[in-house]
């Protein structure tokens, strides 16, 4: 799809959103449909048996082995107190705006507590985290290293300062060479052993990797992916490659945008909001659809409670 074709689509708009997912009943019917696109599944027993309303509890009890679950439980929804259309609209908020909303605009926009906001970003952002966890990119790919919270590329690379987080960001090109996907993560140091098992784990090994030629990227050539290495000398000039000017255009958008949502990610959480940044990106095709398609994956994720949000995020 051109640019100004994605640009320009459609998307959810306001009217269409309430007439869609305006109340709790339509939320919760729209819920119910991503858990269970079959039809109930009883999460204890796996029967598919049907369910009794428990209308006094707002459960409902598997007619096999009489389990009570709730719509909610065991997904990103669970033991929040607050009401669906309020999960419904910032799931719209995440998804139709051109760029990312920060926890203090969600906290307006929904008129909840700062906390609040912060909490079910964060959820949200889990469930983009992990519905992307496990893809690979496959193609041809463009590769770069990247700091986040200092000064990017070009400097001593491996040794950023203790305030500075690394990651690398690959994007895959289709057959006119356009990105279509994208994968950034943050990688404890620029080294080869590291990169072999990050390219091992996401990169599909009939692919072909440019990068410029720091050494690190030797790892990939060791995980059995074909990799070429673009030197160019040192300076701007590198930037300047047609072979990796996806990646680096990409990158400078995903500087902008972080900086300008966020300001100071902190390193605990940059993996979160990478991945938000991913998201969107791989499905800007289809804006209209991210909001049920994010729907979905959340029917489909753990809880996440806050203590572990705020918690370091593992790497990767
Ligand atoms: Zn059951």
């Amino acid at each position: 799809m051109a640019k100004s074709r994605i640009q320009f689509q459609k998307g959810l708009s306001v009217p269409e959103f309430l007439a869609r997912y305006g109340t709790g009943k339509q939320c919760a019917d729209a819920l119910f449909g991503w858990r269970w696109p079959q039809g109930f599944v009883c999460p204890a027993c796996g029967h598919a048996d049907g369910y009794i309303e428990v209308k006094t509890r707002g459960l409902m009890q598997c007619k096999h082995c009489r389990h009570q679950t709730s719509l909610t439980a065991g997904t990103i929804f669970a033991s929040s107190k607050l009401p669906l259309t309020t999960w419904f609209l910032a799931m719209y908020l995440l998804t139709q705006q051109k760029n990312a909303i920060s926890a203090l605009a969600l906290k307006r926009h929904l008129g909840v507590s700062y906390p609040t906001a912060w909490s079910l970003k964060h959820k949200l952002l889990q469930v983009m985290l992990e519905r992307d966890a496990d893809r690979q990119l496959t193609g041809v790919l463009e590769i770069d290293d990247v700091y986040w919270g200092g000064e990017c590329h070009g400097q001593t690379p491996g040794r950023g300062s203790p305030n500075k987080t690394p990651f690398v960001a690959a994007v895959a090109k289709n057959h006119e060479g356009h990105p279509i996907a994208l994968r950034m993560s943050v990688v404890e140091g620029f080294r080869k052993t590291e990169l072999a098992a990050w390219a091992a784990k996401f990169i599909h090994p009939d692919s072909i990797v440019v990068s410029d030629g720091l050494a690190c990227f030797r790892g990939i050539a060791d995980a059995g992916i074909e990799h070429q290495a673009m030197v160019t000398g040192s300076g701007a000039a590198g930037v300047e490659l047609p072979e990796r000017k996806w990646v680096n255009t990409i990158l400078g958008n995903v500087k902008t945008a972080m900086q300008g949502t966020y300001h100071k990610a902190s390193r605990s959480h940059l993996p979160r909001y990478l991945a938000e940044f991913r998201y969107r990106f791989n499905r800007r095709f289809d804006l209209a659809a991210m909001l049920p398609r994010l729907g979905v994956a959340a029917a489909r994720t753990p809880p996440m409670p806050y203590r572990l949000l705020k918690l370091a995020e593992a790497h990767w």
